[in-house]
This record gives structure tokens, sequence and C-alpha cells, in this order.
């Protein structure tokens, strides 16, 4: 069986707040393997990017373990993590503030290989924004022109060249599509997968869009406030939904598709509880219609189907 990749066991991020402790990410296990993609859907604020930047160590988990290839790299500090970085990158979502404005396309893509070390030469390096550019699909003679100068889908080639330029083989895309139009929407997802099927790449798709995580994931990791509640192959979770939270989700999707017309579905209705030191039970109860007693009390991810895991009350024997 093939080893993933990228996995987590138990990780939490929790942050201090002046009224408590915010559960922000709460004993979350995933694993990635090699030239796959796990896509993480939620609504906003369900901690999907903050799981992503924790696993990069962009900020330090409160608890649990994060595994590169096998070897928890929470212990690693310094040269020894700026190592591991370079496999590990991250797109972010809006490509205009991720990009400083006052550098042009090549210094952008050159400037993670000078920090890195990885070149020192300056022919050798701008040989290598070339290459770069073109397998991100920016036209050679771009290179000397600025983010403002550029639409959104060039400029998010310019983040997605800026994480390839030092050849990683994990990136965390944090919605990367969501800010452009549907049309440039379609080009980078191609792009991501192109570049996936050449260079074996692993990615943690985020996204609060189920249309876009279907086109690009293997699997598919529902969160609600911090915690998983339903993990599953692709196909399986769109055939077989079975958390109260992701019904919901699918069901808000728009479909012209007649034959779903008479499908079960509910509008999510009720107060999102605070993720503020909260209660033991079932964070959703609050929106629930099938709340009862049984859910003032915590749920634990159960398999129902193999490799499809779901917490709810109503799958516990
Ligand atoms: Fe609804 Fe209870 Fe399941 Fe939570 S555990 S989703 S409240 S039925």
């Amino acid at each position: 069986m093939t080893a993933p990749l990228v996995e987590t066991r138990n990780l939490k991020k929790y942050f201090k707040t002046s009224r408590g402790l915010l559960h922000a990410v709460e004993d979350v296990n995933l694993q990635i393997l090699p030239g796959k993609t796990l896509g993480v859907v939620g609504e906003s604020g369900c901690g999907k990017s903050t799981l992503g930047r924790t696993i990069l160590r962009l900020q330090e988990a409160t608890d649990g373990e994060i595994l590169y290839n096998g070897e928890n790299i929470r212990k690693y500090r310094g040269k020894d993590m700026r190592k591991i970085h370079l496999n590990m990158q991250m797109v972010f979502q809006d490509p205009y503030s991720s990009l400083d404005p006052r550098m042009s396309v090549h210094d952008l893509i050159a400037e993670p290989v000078a920090v890195c070390g990885l070149m020192r030469n300056k022919v050798e390096i701008k040989e290598h924004v070339h290459e770069i550019m073109e397998m991100c699909g920016l036209p050679a003679n771009h290179s000397n022109l600025y983010p403002h100068e550029l639409d959104g889908g060039l400029r998010q080639r310019v983040g997605l060249a800026r994480a390839m330029a030092v050849s990683p083989k994990f990136i965390v895309c944090d919605e990367p599509v969501s800010a452009l139009d549907v049309s440039i929407q379609a080009q980078i997802l191609n792009l991501l997968m192109d570049l996936q099927e050449q260079r074996g790449l692993c990615y943690m798709f985020i996204t609060h869009d189920l249309c876009v995580v279907k086109h690009i994931s293997n699997e598919i990791m529902v969160m609600y406030m911090g915690q998983t509640i339903e993990y599953a192959p692709t196909a399986e979770l769109f055939a077989h939904p079975a958390h109260p939270y992701t019904k919901a989700l699918l069901a808000a999707v728009p479909t012209i598709d007649l034959s779903k017309r008479n499908q079960e579905h509910f509008t999510l209705k009720g107060e999102v509880t605070s993720p503020i030191n909260p209660a033991p039970g079932c964070r959703f109860a609050p929106r629930c219609p099938y709340a009862c007693d049984k859910c003032k009390e915590p749920c634990q991810l159960h398999e129902i189907a193999p490799g499809h895991l779901v917490s709810c009350k109503l799958f516990e024997k």
C-alpha cells in the first residue's frame, strides 16, 4: 500500500481570546497520498484555511502531529524546517494581495529561489524563471510586468509559479480560484491538474465550492467548526452524502437536473454555535433538523462504507 506523503494525527489549533479558547482546528486526522488531491470543504470560518497554514507550520499547532514522508515535522526548527518548506508550498486565494506590487513577474518568481539559496548565478536563475513561467502558462514577454498590469488569472499563475519555483511535492491551495471569473477558474484548475500529472504533485485543495472540489479532488473532507464531520472518496461523497451538514451543502448547489427535484433537501437555519469554549456535543446541533438528546454527547467518526467516515449520532450503533 502506498504511504501517505502528508498526514496529520489529532491536529489541534486553538487561539487565545479575551473570552476563552477559540477551537479553530480540533483533532483533525487526514492522509494525502503522493500525486493525489484532498479537497477540504466548509463554510467561511470553519477552520479550513487555519488547518492548511498549521500543516505548513506558518503558525504553530497547539497539539497533535504533522507528518511529511512519515516524519513528524513539528520537531524541526530553523534550517531543517526551511528544507521541509522547499517541499511544502502554498497558493493563496487573493493573488493581488499575496504578490508584492513593487516586484516584477521575474523578480517575484526568482525571489523564493534566491531566498532558499537554490541558485546563486543570475543567468541560471533567469533561465529557471523562464522555464517556470512557461510551465505555468505565463508568456515570456510578461517577465518585466508588475502585478497591477496583469489580470486575475495571470496573477494567480504568478502565485502558482512562485510556489513551483522551488519544486515542491505538496501544495496547499487555499481557495485559489474563488476570486476569479468562471472561465478563468477552469484554466487555473486545468493548469493545477496538468502540473499534478507532470510532476506527481500532492494537493490539499481548500474551497467552499463543491463544484470545484468535485472536479479536482480524489477524496473530500468536510469540516464544520474546526472538526471533520465527513471524509470520503469524491464519487462516494457525492453519491451517498451522509452527514446532515454535507447534505445541506450539496442541496445548496444550483442544478438544472429535474430528476433531482424530489430529493431530500433542507436549508440551513439556526444559529452557528461559538467556536470559543464549545460544548462537548455535536457543534452542528443548533442547525440540525435531526438533533436529539444523544447529540449533546461527543461524536466520533465512524466508517459507514469503505473509506467513508461520518461523525453523527445517526450513524452510531
Ligand atoms: Fe444532527 Fe445529532 Fe448528527 Fe449532530 S449528531 S448532525 S445534531 S443528528
